[in-house]
Formats: structure tokens, C-alpha cells, sequence
């Protein structure tokens, strides 16, 4: 005897109920179990207070305005205004006499400074802090958008204005502030402290960090923690997070322009071929731009959606929590966004074309320039295999172009003493903040240092806004005084945390 209709009925909806009540169930508890950890009590506590008087926190300022006032404009080296380097140079010795009385220097390439403090044990590993003094030009069509010229370092309103304020003066002058109030206190570090200063970084980094990287390679030095700018503290959290969330960069990406070329006949347009030169590159252009490079949640971005997922509102949380089930519409969401979609793939930029001489006649040649910044996981020549598959046109040229191309970097380790440290320091110096590690989108002099270390990380102690964050390279670059002092604070209580 078969089951009636409405019986059978009945069985299926029971059935359907209790596989989505399993269902639900494999959600909620995965998303339960993918919540924030609570916070250890040590991990809240203030181990190591920190008094910086009123008074020297104001000459703190004062030095850093003065930082801003010199025009250490990157530019190749011909063109590059060598003087204001030294001058800039210059102001650092007299600003941190104790730094430059007890720290051995060396110059390299003329304007890059490696300082060493010599630690009291010869087996612990050393510390490196990098940091570079150049800044990006000021477009002149923008000037009059300053509210405070770029070079005036003007204090007002509780920011200092200027371009370098974030990048990359303030890595540099903290780091030294940091030094000189150690050294003030009469301070000895037990592993060795060294200090990278580059002179180039915005132009590539080649004389100054690329240099002093092999030099500390050949001594064979292996650091402890190499600590570079990077991320920095979002003071207005990220993805629904209420709280700061401090960015630390343990990788970042690669970077190639690669030039496509399309061959023609020369010729009178009144008999052209079906297509032209610039047709057929066009079409490739659209193949590529159809075909993107496939995008993955893994290494330093499966690290970030780890630490930040659990913190993230309920609906989120519970798409990471499962992604063994809603992987594709997380994909989908992130790809929705260029900034996201630039987390999780290659991205592909056509920048630039060129074809054609006159309106009657064939184009002998049509190029284009693409732009890729490469994922980690990936590199230059995985990119090129990509793109000659996806324009599939053996016709069109492809090579690289320019003198940049560099494979994503090394990605650092997190489950190490380092690490744990630089995120207790960010812990103890910004309370409430949450420290997730990440892959930075840019390029930085950090990548030189994967020679002497697997312990780089890319963080900036600054508190800032997405709106500080937007005027860096571009218009009323600045920074806040208060975070200033924090960001000091900041170093001192990591060189403390990494000499018990
Ligand atoms: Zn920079």
C-alpha cells in the first residue's frame, strides 16, 4: 500500500522542517562559536605607564612642525633637491642629541641613515624600526586647496598640517622621539635597536631601503620584528564594528603594468581591413576586462576576516562563520565594492591608450597600458600567463612596462612572540581598539626587509579618520596633536613589552 498525498505530504514537510532546524542549527552554532574571545584582564592593564609631560609633549609637536616645514620632495635622483635632505638631516641631530650621541650612524646612499643601539645581549634577536622622510610632490593645480600651505607645518585647530604629516613623518619622528625619551631615562635595551631611514621610498625605495636591507643581510642579522608604516588605527571601526580597529599590514601586494600591442597595416582608410589595429586591441582590452583573476579568501585575507569577523554585527558574522555554505554570496558581496574586491583578488586597471595618427588613415599600431596589483599568492609571471590566456589573441604583444614589477611580498607570521607583542602594545596604548592583521594594497619599503626577517608588520600608531586617511598624497594632509604623543607612546611601550 502506498502513502496518500496528503500523508505523503505531511512526511515531507516534516522532513524539510527538521533538515532546516539541523540547518539553522550548524549556523548559529558556528556563528556562536565564531564570536569574540573576552579580552584577557592583562591584556586591558596599563603594565607600563608612560609620563610624558605637558611641556614635552609640546616640543614633541613643535619638532614634528618643523619636520613638515622641509620639502624633502621624492624625485629621481637628478632631479632631487639634495640640500633640503641634508637640512633635513640635519634638524633630526639636533632635535634628538641623545639619539645621535648614543646610536651608531651610518649614511647610506648620502641621504639614507641606519642607526644602531647596541642591546646588552649578543644572543637576542635585534630590533629594526623602519621609517622614510621623503614625501609625494604637491600637485601645483591643487595648491590653493591648502588651507595652510603644504610645507608650513602649521599647528592649528589640535592637528599639524603639512605634507609628509602621515606618511611618513610621523613614523620617522616618532620612532625618534621614542629613542631619545628612552634614552633620556636612562633606558638599556637588552636585544639591539636599529633604525631604518630611507630617503626614496616614494619613488620605489632602491638607494635607501633596498640598500640598507643588503647591508644588514651581509652582517647577517636576523631581527626580532621589523615594524614599517602601514595600517594605521580606524578610530570609526570598519565593516559594522563599532570600536577602533588598528590594521597591522603582514603582507602586501605586487605591482606590474604590463603594455599590450596591436600591429597593423599603415594605410588610407578608404579600404580598411574588417578590423584595425585599435579594434582588435580594443577587443582584447574587453576580453580582459571580462575575464577577472580569480578571487580567494586565503593567506593575510582569511587572517583579517578572522580576527575581524568575530566582532562583526550578527548577519555578517554569521555568513563567515559559514562559509563552507554561503562562501559564493559572501565572494559576491565582497566583489561588489573595489575596495573589498581589492582584498581578495588581482585587480586589473586599463589606465592608458594610445592609436592612431590622422582620422583617414589605418593605424600602423594601438597600445594600452594595464595595471595589476598582484595578490599574495600569485606574482608577475602567473599575471602575464592570465592576461595572454584571457585576450586570447596570439597577435597582441604583451611585456612589462616600466621599471617596476615586483611579486606580492612574503606574508608574515602571526602566530609568533612578535606579533602577540605589537598587538598588546596597541591593546595597552589604544584601549578598545582590536589589532587585525592584513594585506596592504600599496607597496612599502618593508617588502626589502623579508631578507632578514618573517616577522614584518606594517602599522602606523596614529589614530585617524577615513577622511585624514584620503588626504594622504592628496590635499590638507595632517595629523592629530593628541595622536601624536599616542603614536610615541606607542613605541616605547613595544621596545619595553620586547626587552623583559
Ligand atoms: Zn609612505
Amino acid at each position: 500500500m502506498g502513502l496518500t498525498m496528503g500523508e505523503a505530504m505531511t512526511k515531507a514537510i516534516y522532513a524539510l522542517t527538521a533538515a532546516l532546524l539541523v540547518l539553522g542549527t550548524i549556523l548559529w552554532y558556528n556563528t556562536w562559536r565564531f564570536a569574540a574571545p573576552r579580552p584577557s584582564p592583562s591584556a586591558a592593564a596599563d603594565e607600563h605607564a608612560i609620563r610624558i609631560a605637558p611641556a614635552d609633549s609640546a616640543a614633541m609637536v613643535e619638532r614634528f612642525s618643523r619636520a613638515l616645514q622641509l620639502a624633502t620632495v621624492s624625485r629621481e635622483t637628478a632631479r632631487r633637491d639634495t640640500p633640503v635632505f641634508q637640512e633635513f638631516l640635519q634638524l633630526l641631530r639636533e632635535s634628538f642629541p641623545r639619539v645621535f650621541s648614543r646610536m651608531q650612524e651610518e649614511r647610506v646612499n648620502e641621504l639614507s641613515v641606519l642607526l644602531h643601539w647596541k642591546g646588552d645581549s649578543d644572543t637576542l634577536r635585534p630590533l629594526l624600526f623602519v621609517a622614510h622622510y621623503d614625501v609625494v610632490p604637491v600637485d601645483s593645480s591643487t595648491i590653493h586647496l591648502w588651507t595652510y600651505p603644504p610645507f608650513s607645518g602649521t599647528i592649528a585647530g589640535g592637528y599639524v598640517w603639512g605634507r609628509g604629516a602621515i606618511d611618513d613623518k610621523a613614523g620617522t619622528m616618532l620612532t625618534l622621539e621614542a629613542m631619545e625619551y628612552l634614552l633620556a631615562g636612562g633606558f638599556r635595551p637588552r636585544r639591539s635597536i636599529y633604525i631604518a631611514l630611507g630617503h626614496d621610498e616614494e619613488i620605489g625605495g632602491l638607494e635607501g631601503a633596498r640598500e640598507m636591507a643588503r647591508r644588514l643581510d651581509q652582517q647577517g642579522r636576523e631581527f626580532e620584528l621589523v615594524l614599517d608604516e602601514g595600517g594605521t588605527v580606524l578610530t570609526e571601526g570598519l565593516a559594522g564594528i563599532s570600536r577602533p580597529v588598528a590594521l597591522v599590514g603582514i603582507a602586501e601586494k605586487g605591482y606590474v603594468t604590463l603594455r599590450l600591442t596591436a600591429r597593423g597595416e599603415a594605410g588610407h582608410s578608404s579600404m580598411p581591413p574588417r578590423q584595425t589595429a585599435i579594434g582588435r586591441l580594443a577587443a582584447a582590452i574587453q576580453r580582459l576586462e571580462a575575464h577577472p583573476f580569480p578571487a580567494a579568501i586565503t593567506g593575510p585575507t582569511k587572517a583579517f576576516f578572522d580576527a575581524v569577523g568575530p566582532h562583526m554585527p550578527f548577519l555578517p558574522r554569521l555568513v563567515l562563520a559559514n562559509r563552507w555554505l554561503l562562501g559564493s554570496l559572501l565572494m559576491a558581496q565582497l566583489e561588489r565594492q573595489p575596495p573589498t574586491n581589492a582584498l581578495i583578488r588581482t585587480t586589473t586597471a586599463v589606465t592608458m591608450i594610445q592609436g592612431g595618427v590622422k582620422p583617414n588613415v589605418l593605424p600602423a599600431q594601438a597600445t594600452a597600458l594595464v595595471n595589476f596589483r598582484i595578490r599574495p599568492g600569485e606574482s608577475v609571471e602567473t599575471v602575464i600567463k592570465h592576461v595572454r590566456s584571457a585576450i586570447a589573441d596570439t597577435s597582441i604583444g604583451i611585456e612589462i612596462f616600466g621599471k617596476l614589477a615586483i611579486d606580492p611580498s612574503p606574508t608574515s607570521r602571526i602566530d609568533n612572540r612578535a606579533f602577540r607583542q605589537v598587538s598588546q602594545s596597541i591593546r595597552t596604548v589604544f584601549p578598545g581598539a582590536l589589532a587585525a592583521p592584513y594585506t596592504v594594497l600599496g607597496a612599502t619599503d618593508s617588502r626589502y626587509y623579508y631578507s632578514v626577517s618573517r616577522a614584518v608588520y606594517r602599522f602606523l600608531p596614529l589614530e585617524v579618520r577615513y577622511d585624514d586617511l584620503s588626504r594622504i598624497h592628496g590635499v590638507n594632509e595632517r595629523v592629530a596633536t593628541a595622536g601624536l604623543i599616542k603614536g610615541v607612546r606607542f613605541y616605547i611601550d613595544l621596545i619595553r613589552r620586547l626587552n623583559p
